[in-house]
C-alpha cells in the first residue's frame, strides 16, 4: 500500500457517510456515551436501527481491514483463525454449501462482498420512505453481526501491531466497543460466538467514565 493511501485512511474513517449512530459517537467519544449511543432513539424503528448499524460497522471494519489487507496474506494468515483457539470456515448457501477452509483474506472479503449484496438487496434492507423489512431480518442481522465479529477477531489477534503502527488503533478499538455494545444490548450474538475476544471485551467494560482517546484505554490484546 502507498503511503498516500495509508495517511487517508484515518481520515476516510473519520469521515464515513454519516448516519443516526456515527454522529452521536463522534460528539460524545467517552466509553459511557458509547454505550449510551447505541440506546433506540424515541420513535425509531428497532429494524431501521438494526439496518443503520450494519451499515455502519460494515463501512468501519471494510476500511480498518483494507488499510492491513496486504499484509494478511497466503503466508502470513492462511486460515480464517483468531488465535490458536478459533479457526473458522467459510460457508456460502449459494455456492460453496460445505464448509471450507480457506485464508483469512479469502474469507473476509467474501464476509465484505455478502454483506454489500445483503444491503443492496431492496428485498432485505429495503431504502424506501414506509420501509418492509422481512420477516426473518433479525435473523440476517444476527448472522451478518456473527460474521463481522470475526473479523474484528481475526485484525486483533494478528494484526493489532499493523493497526498500531499506521496509527488506526483507536479507530479498532472504538469501532469495536461501539459494536460490542450494540450487540449486548440488543441480544444480537451469542455468548460463546463472543469467546474469542472475551478477556479484551471484559477489560474495556471495566473503563467506565474514561474519555476514548485517552492512551490508557488499551485493553488485554496488547
Ligand atoms: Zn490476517
Amino acid at each position: 500500500m502507498k503511503l498516500s493511501q495509508l495517511s487517508s485512511i484515518a481520515n476516510k474513517i473519520a469521515s464515513l457517510p454519516s448516519s443516526k449512530s456515527r454522529k452521536i459517537v463522534e460528539i460524545a467519544p467517552s466509553i459511557d456515551d458509547l454505550q449510551a449511543a447505541v440506546e433506540l432513539p424515541i420513535g425509531e424503528d428497532l429494524n431501521e436501527w438494526y439496518a443503520v448499524h450494519i451499515h455502519d460497522f460494515h463501512n468501519e471494519i471494510y476500511l480498518l481491514y483494507d488499510s492491513i489487507s496486504e499484509l494478511c496474506t497466503s503466508r502470513t494468515c492462511p486460515t480464517m483463525s483468531a488465535g490458536e483457539k478459533y479457526e473458522y470456515f467459510w460457508v456460502d448457501a449459494e455456492e460453496t454449501k460445505q464448509p471450507t477452509r480457506v485464508t483469512a483474506y479469502e474469507y473476509i472479503t467474501n464476509v465484505m462482498s455478502w454483506i454489500e449484496n445483503l444491503l443492496e438487496n431492496e428485498m432485505l434492507f429495503p431504502t424506501a420512505e414506509k420501509k418492509n423489512f422481512p420477516a426473518m431480518f433479525v435473523l440476517i442481522v444476527k448472522t451478518v453481526l456473527n460474521r463481522l465479529f470475526r473479523v474484528y477477531a481475526h485484525i486483533y489477534y494478528s494484526h493489532l501491531d499493523d493497526v498500531n503502527e499506521l496509527g488506526l488503533e483507536f479507530h479498532l478499538n472504538t469501532s469495536f466497543r461501539h459494536f460490542v455494545y450494540f450487540v449486548n444490548r440488543f441480544n444480537l450474538m451469542k455468548e460463546r460466538d463472543m469467546e474469542p475476544l472475551r478477556e479484551e471485551i471484559s477489560c474495556f467494560m471495566k473503563m467506565k467514565g474514561r474519555n476514548l482517546y485517552s492512551k490508557s484505554i488499551a485493553c488485554t490484546m496488547r
